[in-house]
């Protein structure tokens, strides 16, 4: 699949050139990385032992003695000592992006971290994190998102954004309906297998336009284009049992949980997905966005759990 990158690319190894070119998402890294001190240590303490100890050859400031090594020197005094080290001596990429601590390492970390981004985006005290140019260009080698997430298309409902993540932090899955067929499956399951990541979310959200064509009478879905009624018919079977509630709005939002946790339970039965239950790796969670506040509920077992409430 071209659209993903690989998370097993083949070590890089800085030289003076690349490492001024680099310099800029480093430097990005290392601000995101809240024990970069300690590792850029350990990082350049192990570099210390290995090829790269003699910086002549390797190493980031092995001094080609061009213009751009008093800039890239200058650039390297700016940054914390260990890192910087580590750089000169000779780092690779892979090093480098060990030093950034992950979002979550479980998935109760993975859900708590959803849960807190939320809250900062409806509270409006969104970080708004990863824009950078710099941290895309620390990105190239790998992406290791801590969350994959299947929503809905609806552009009201950006997911990184309601989230409050950055670049690489999650793994997004969108279709109208945020329904589960062959190819959203094989995306969670590349997502859960190869990503590792720790936690799935099934998302829908408040005025779903496709969850209510899929309550329309099938003389109306029929007059649909045949692309659109596939999608309607991945929806459809989860609003049979609904109760019968005559308020419009509850109705409807009813409907989408409905949908939410058909879907969720659609992915759960997935024999990758359920694997990765059963050791333990992740969990698989339902969530309402409330278009209106901005803030999700989570649907953990069943019942809900307001990111409004917990916060
Ligand atoms: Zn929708």
């Amino acid at each position: 699949m071209s659209i993903i990158t690989s998370s097993k690319n083949a070590p890089v190894r800085l030289t003076a050139s690349s490492g001024t070119l680099l310099l800029g998402g480093l430097l990005a890294l290392a601000s995101c990385s809240q024990s970069s001190e300690n590792r850029a240590g350990e990082a350049a303490q192990n570099q210390s032992t290995t090829e790269a100890s003699q910086p002549g050859q390797n190493g980031a400031a092995a001094g080609s003695g061009k213009g751009t090594d008093s800039q890239f020197e200058a650039e390297l005094s700016r940054m914390d000592p260990a890192l910087a080290q580590a750089i000169r001596q000779g780092a690779t990429m892979e090093e480098i992006a060990a030093l950034r601590d992950p979002v979550a390492t479980t998935p109760e970390q993975a859900l708590e971290a959803l849960k807190s981004g939320n809250a900062r985006f409806f509270s409006g005290q969104a970080k708004r994190p990863g824009l950078s140019a710099n941290e895309r260009r620390a990105q190239i080698l790998a992406q290791s998102p801590f969350a994959v997430v299947l929503g809905c298309s609806d552009s009201r409902v950006p997911i990184e954004l309601v989230y409050d993540q950055g670049l690489g932090d999650m793994f997004v899955i969108r279709i109208a309906g945020n329904a589960v067929d062959l190819g959203t499956a094989g995306s969670v399951e590349y997502g859960v297998k190869h990503l590792k990541s720790h936690i799935v979310v099934v998302m829908g959200h408040e005025g779903c336009g496709a969850v209510k064509a899929a309550m329309l009478p099938a003389a109306d879905k029929q007059q649909e284009p045949a692309n659109v009624r596939y999608l309607l018919n991945l929806v459809s079977p989860s609003l049979t049992n609904m109760p019968n509630i005559r308020d419009p709005k509850a109705k409807k939002r009813e409907a989408v949980v409905a949908n939410v946790l058909y879907q969720k339970e659609q992915l759960k039965k997935n024999p990758v997905v359920a694997e990765a239950i059963r050791t333990g790796k992740i969990i698989v969670v339902g969530a309402y966005y409330d278009i209106s506040s901005g803030a999700v509920d989570f649907y953990e077992d069943g019942a809900a759990k307001s990111t409004a409430s917990i916060n």
